[in-house]
């Protein structure tokens, strides 16, 4: 779609009330129906106390397992979006005007409810997985987003990672999809562990040894790096724990211990650089501490450090979100974790129904809830 086009699509599936049109007037922030606009509001749709959405998303469901999926992948996905108006905005710029509610426009100037490739790659994750699990089917969906925009909010990819534009248009030259990943040190950016929730649900009931297997094979289509494969596996095995329902605390010691044990033989020489994850006080850490940048380590801590300081998902994915840098992947990632934790209800109704292609979401959902006997 050209961007007039999908400016069109936008306006018709969240069409305003008469005095908000949500229409920026000169490349004024804000829409004007404020005497004195709040510090928040970038562009006022979604603040406008008129504002409903017209095509709201109803969910009846009392489901735990499909609820955990909703909450988990919705939640990463509006994470992605809460983060998207300020990515690369560095932490001092934060803290003089943090993020406490949703944004639009900003670094790349999209519209509200617009996400990021984070999760481009994670709805092309499930897209593929609801037909079970094939290495090569899954490059097929990522090829699709990089070249004919599939799972894109508004039918263009305005946003993607170096290593993972290189690493698709390896597979598109016929490389073997696993070995399109970057394996040196300079590789090991968030690409791969922005992309893996799914695999939690898909994987939960798997084998230690499988379940690392058919992970390390995910990353490794973008990243192959033993560091950045690690980082996925306590990644996944975090969502998985708290999919079985265990509290925050127990979440993180026992994935402490699943690496410890299962990854010691093939993982070992990366441990130290895990060394504040793995001894079981990433939370303890300060704010100045926590890193916020496109490192895999940085990422993985400034999300645990997010989540388990958090006391809903409103709050994780502000304190995610306010550290800076690269705020659409620390919101994305921390926002798949209190998903699940805190559950679908716990994420705000309007910034559920201001997120792109919500129905599309959901049904894609539904069809991978459907595809999978058990969660
Ligand atoms: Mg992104």
């Amino acid at each position: 779609m050209m961007r007039k086009d999908y400016e069109m699509y936008y306006n018709e599936r969240l069409s305003q009330c008469e005095v908000c049109l949500n229409k920026r007037i000169d490349k004024k922030s804000n829409c004007g129906i404020y005497e004195e606009k709040p510090d928040y509001v970038l562009n006022s749709e979604k603040e406008c106390l008129k504002y409903s959405s017209e095509n709201p998303l109803v969910i009846n469901s009392d489901n735990i397992e499909f609820l955990a999926l909703l909450g988990g992948i919705f939640g990463f996905c509006i994470g992605d979006v809460l983060g998207v108006p300020v990515e690369f905005l560095p932490r001092e710029e934060m803290k003089k005007n943090k993020v406490n509610e949703m944004r639009a426009y900003g670094t790349y100037d999209q519209y509200f409810g617009a996400w990021s490739d984070d999760t481009s790659l994670t709805l092309c994750l499930i897209d593929s997985l609801r037909n079970g699990y094939n290495i090569t089917d899954i490059a097929d969906k990522f090829m699709k987003f990089y070249y004919r925009n599939l799972w894109t909010p508004f039918g263009e990819v305005f946003d993607i990672g170096n290593r993972t534009a290189l690493s698709i248009e390896q597979m598109a030259m016929g490389v073997k999809p696993a070995e399109c990943g970057g394996n040196k040190e300079s590789d090991n950016g968030n690409g791969s562990l922005m992309r893996v929730l799914p695999l939690a649900y898909y994987l939960k009931n798997f084998e230690p040894l499988k379940k690392i297997e058919i992970i390390k094979e995910v990353s490794s289509l973008t990243h192959s790096h033993k560091r950045s494969i690690l980082a996925c596996i306590f990644y996944v095995e975090f969502a998985i724990n708290l999919l079985m329902k265990k509290s925050k605390s127990e979440a993180y010691k026992n994935s402490v211990i699943f690496v410890k044990e299962y990854c010691i033989s093939d993982y070992k020489s990366e441990f130290c650089y895990f060394e504040r994850i793995l001894n079981g006080k990433a939370d303890e850490l300060k704010e100045e501490e926590i890193m916020s940048g496109g490192y895999v380590i940085d990422t993985l801590e400034a999300v645990i450090w997010s989540f388990l300081n958090s006391e809903d998902y409103k709050s994780s994915v502000f304190s995610a979100v306010n550290l800076g840098g690269d705020t659409d992947t620390t919101g994305a990632i921390t926002g798949g974790l209190s998903g699940i934790f805190y559950g679908f209800d716990n994420i705000p109704d309007n910034w559920v129904q201001i997120l792109a292609r919500k129905k599309d979401i959901y049904s894609l959902l539904e069809q991978f809830y459907d595809s999978r006997q058990e969660f």
